[in-house]
């Protein structure tokens, strides 16, 4: 078991090399990489935006469904739902207890919030609406991805930088959900960057 003070270490130990000397946080959707090169820039959006891996619901059990809404679309809402969860780094995701995480779920309530799944689950999150005596038992299964794979697995809605200078830029972030703060990202970009 890993403390929360020993995960801080750790973050700042990755954090203090030659990359992260180069990135600096301006606030939790901005930052600044220097000493670089519009290539390099380049491909560090590209990773963010098609290669960082994250995590999500992948496979969807639907065992009982008699609300309104059908299997199909039923899945597909569960399977957007963000989760908060920081990135692993993991070779096998089938076997790593991070990333694949199998989680039984029933309801009837009135209406089936996300947080009703689990607490992995970006809270607040209407699943469906239920009538009375309709239920819904369900598992998933996470499992890591890429946006390539499939938009799940993207944090972002935009991802771009403005050039300060021919050897720094300035990286503006919208992401989808407000789950992960900017270290954990930036984090995940030294590691690409190194
Ligand atoms: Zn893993």
């Amino acid at each position: 078991m890993i403390s929360s003070q020993e995960i801080q270490k750790n973050k700042m130990v990755h954090l203090n090399n030659v990359v992260s000397q180069r990135i600096k946080i301006i606030d939790q959707t901005s930052f600044i990489l220097s000493e670089s090169s519009f290539q390099e820039a380049n491909n560090l959006r590209k990773f963010y935006l098609e290669k960082m891996e994250t995590i999500a619901f992948d496979t969807i059990i639907i065992h009982k469904n008699t609300s309104s809404m059908n299997d199909d679309l039923l899945a597909s809402r569960i399977g957007l739902i963000p989760l908060i969860i920081d990135a692993c780094v993991c070779v096998d995701n089938e076997v790593c207890d991070v990333c694949c995480k199998t989680i039984r779920f029933w309801s009837k309530t009135n209406r089936v919030l996300s947080q009703e799944i689990s607490e992995l689950c970006k809270p607040g999150i209407i699943v469906c609406n239920l009538e009375r005596d309709q239920e819904i038992d369900v598992t998933v299964i996470t499992r890591k991805g890429t946006a390539q794979d499939h938009a799940k697995w993207s944090l972002f809605d935009a991802m771009y930088y403005e050039p300060q200078s021919k050897t720094s830029f300035k990286f503006l972030i919208e992401m989808n959900s407000e789950i992960i703060p900017i270290e954990s990202i930036i984090e995940m970009g030294i590691r690409y960057l190194k």
